[in-house]
């Protein structure tokens, strides 16, 4: 079985680049160029180094001593929390703005949901001292204010999106609306391993740094590389993406990728997309998405911003019928209940993306030899308001 994208993009019937005709030059301009500059030594160069003075890598792997002893297992967090601007998305930003430099651009436009793609985007703007635009839906921008006050800080422009919902999917149209009008000095930073060929799998390729450093980090802590287990949570799929990907093809390494649940699979309330989603169309990419009898696409809910996406990226939807990561869902309540659980016995406030990945251990028994890695993708002080409401703190 192959895991990685074809030259069209295609992870098994998953992928490729579904793209209103107007979108093409620019799209086949990345599409063309992409490997060919990210092999260049310069880039890799400012890359690695941007990585390791800027966003504070490698990050480290850390053995959660009491989290093992409670759940009778060894258990690493791969410590993304601790990047700059506290997640693993600027691992991605910073990838594709070197991107958008070498090819030539000068003004970076996003969308953004709630916010956090939106920051780690106007983060490289203001570092690099390039134009930059975020589009978001005006709902957003209203349940969002802390991250769309850091976006302004940071130079950005944020431009609500009105049409719709109000929300991601709309903002993602306008931001697409803006590439088609601006196709010569403009690029598109997309946040996850979502949308046409080839953004999903640059994303993974940037993303897979996480992997890379659990290889010999692993090997330092354990005197080998592969774990058992590698846990990761899946809104998009970019953290997932970089901590499964160079394990994809190291098949005695079980992979595990963690969606919503929201109030439940089943509750109307979910964004539980293996589960839920049939194949179709969103983003440009063909991929599982959550969407009604006649096509229209299921707005999802998770307590967690960063899951609340309607679709999985397209090696997700391939992971997950070839059966090579096994998808659970983990819930709102069970998620919350992970989440503070880590604060008391590792003193790390998680993210509540995140949490849902710890949620895995009250849900499935490992052995006490089997080495677990879960990437603990992000911190919790963005979550701090959603924490205070939920344990009435
Ligand atoms: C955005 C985000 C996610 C979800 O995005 P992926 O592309 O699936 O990784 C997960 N965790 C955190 C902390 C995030 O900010």
């Amino acid at each position: 079985m192959n895991y990685n994208a074809n030259k069209k993009g295609y992870y098994g019937e998953f992928g490729g680049a579904y793209i209103p005709e107007m979108l093409y030059p620019n799209v086949e301009e990345l599409r063309q160029y992409y490997l060919k500059i990210m092999a260049e030594p310069s880039f890799q160069k400012e890359f690695n180094r941007l990585l390791k003075d800027y966003v504070g890598r490698p990050s480290p792997l850390y053995f959660a001593k009491r989290l093992s002893e409670k759940y009778r297992t060894k258990i690493y967090l791969k410590r993304e929390d601790l990047n700059h601007t506290g997640a693993h998305k600027i691992n991605n930003t910073i990838g594709q703005i070197l991107m958008a430099k070498r090819l030539g651009k000068t003004r970076i436009i996003a969308e953004t949901g709630a916010g956090q793609h939106g920051v780690a985007t106007a983060t490289v703007c203001a570092l690099m001292g390039m134009e930059c635009v975020v589009y978001m839906g005006e709902i957003d921008i209203a349940r969002q204010a802390p991250n769309v006050a850091r976006m302004k800080m940071l130079g950005a422009t944020v431009i609500p999106a009105l049409s719709g919902s109000r929300t991601l999917k709309d903002a993602t149209n306008e931001a697409i609306r803006d590439w088609i009008n601006n196709p010569v000095d403009t690029y598109y930073i997309i946040g996850s391993v979502v949308g046409p060929h080839p953004y999903p799998d640059m994303v993974a390729r940037f993303q897979s740094v996480i992997s890379e450093e659990m290889k010999w980090q692993l090997k330092e802590h354990e005197g080998k590389e592969n774990p058992d287990y590698i846990i990761a949570c899946v809104g998009g799929g970019s953290n997932a993406a970089g901590a499964f990907y160079h394990y994809l093809d190291t098949e005695e390494v079980k992979l595990i990728a963690v969606e919503a649940a929201g109030k439940g699979i089943r509750s109307g309330k979910s964004a539980a997309t293996s589960v839920l989603g049939k194949k179709g169309i969103i983003h440009g990419s063909k991929t599982l998405l959550m969407q009604t009898e006649d096509g229209q696409i299921t707005e999802p809910y998770s307590i967690s911003a960063g899951l609340d996406y309607p679709g999985v990226g397209p090696l997700h939807a391939h992971l997950c019928a070839t059966n090579r990561a096994e998808f659970l869902a983990v819930t709102d309540d069970e998620a919350m209940k992970a989440g503070l659980e880590l604060c008391e016995l590792e003193g790390i406030i998680p993210a509540i993306e995140s949490a849902h990945a710890l949620a895995v251990f009250g849900q499935k028994k490992f052995k006490p030899n089997q080495v677990i890695v879960l990437n603990l993708s992000g911190r919790g002080d963005k979550d701090l308001n959603t924490y205070i409401n939920y344990f009435k703190l």
